[in-house]
């Protein structure tokens, strides 16, 4: 069995916001509370986060996760990045070094940015005193292994970054971060896959020039037919409840601390 946790739902600004406080979500409704993006995946040979947000530290306290066997980071934009930091918890907890997975340009972005965090295997000795993560760079397309789950990164189109995707064990489950447009070559890999359970950024009901809108991700949807999507990256234009009457039976609008189980 694999476990999903949910741990954020919320777009970059969380809801409520500060600009736009609960904007149009109903603020009685606890769904509607939106920490930053993260997703936490308890296969049965390894656990994995993907993204460490600005509110990593209480998720992983809410979720009594103390141990990672690796980090996939999709772009490098704040929301998705900046709670590096509170992975050297996890290197003190566990007195060893922790990889984790990007493609060129994000690494780049995190080597510029958190360099100080990044040591070499070969360099790891003291994971108490010294920073302790392993960057490895890997390839859209191109399958690594993080104990025996298999993981493609997917190429994303439009953000106004560089952002990927994640398919995991051949299509059981895939992870979209923010992007307008999959390109051709990704949507090719994913119609020939039986989608268990696919993971999609919302952010605004209607879109925007860097984000898919719900009638974009409905359209994809039917393309892939996947078998069960949830809907996360939501900003305070997005109602729990209305998002929800809005989209099919088999696509759940996701909240903090949701609990998947495949
Ligand atoms: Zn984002």
């Amino acid at each position: 069995m694999t476990k999903i946790i949910i741990l954020g739902s919320g777009a970059a600004p969380g809801v409520p916001s500060l600009s736009n406080g609960w904007g149009n979500c109903n603020p009685n409704n606890p769904y509607n509370r939106r920490r930053r993006t993260g997703t936490y995946y308890d296969f049965a040979s390894a656990k994995i986060l993907v993204d460490t947000s600005p509110d990593l530290r209480l998720q992983l306290l809410d979720n009594n996760i103390r141990y990672l066997d690796a980090v996939l980071y999709t772009h490098a934009h704040a929301d998705h990045l900046h709670g590096i930091d509170y992975l050297r918890e996890i290197n003190r907890i566990n007195k060893c070094n922790l990889d984790f997975y990007a493609t060129a340009k994000v690494l780049k972005t995190i080597k510029n940015m958190f360099g100080y965090l990044i040591t070499s295997p070969k360099k790891v000795k003291d994971v108490v005193s010294y920073p302790s993560l392993v960057a490895n760079k890997i390839k859209c397309g191109k399958e690594f292994l993080v104990g025996d789950v298999k993981i493609v990164p997917l190429k994303l189109d439009g953000h106004n970054t560089f952002s990927n995707g994640y398919m995991f064990n051949d299509g059981e489950i895939v992870h979209l971060a923010d992007f307008k447009r999959i390109p051709d070559s990704t949507l090719k890999l994913l119609q020939k896959k039986h989608i268990n359970l696919m993971i999609m950024p919302l952010t605004l009901p209607e879109g925007s020039i860097y984000h898919v809108g719900l009638n974009e991700v409905l359209e994809y949807i039917r393309i892939l037919q996947p078998q069960k999507v949830v809907l996360n990256h939501m900003a305070s234009e997005c109602d729990f409840d209305e998002i929800n009457a809005l989209t099919p039976d088999n696509v759940f609008p996701a909240y903090d601390n949701m609990i998947i189980e495949l």
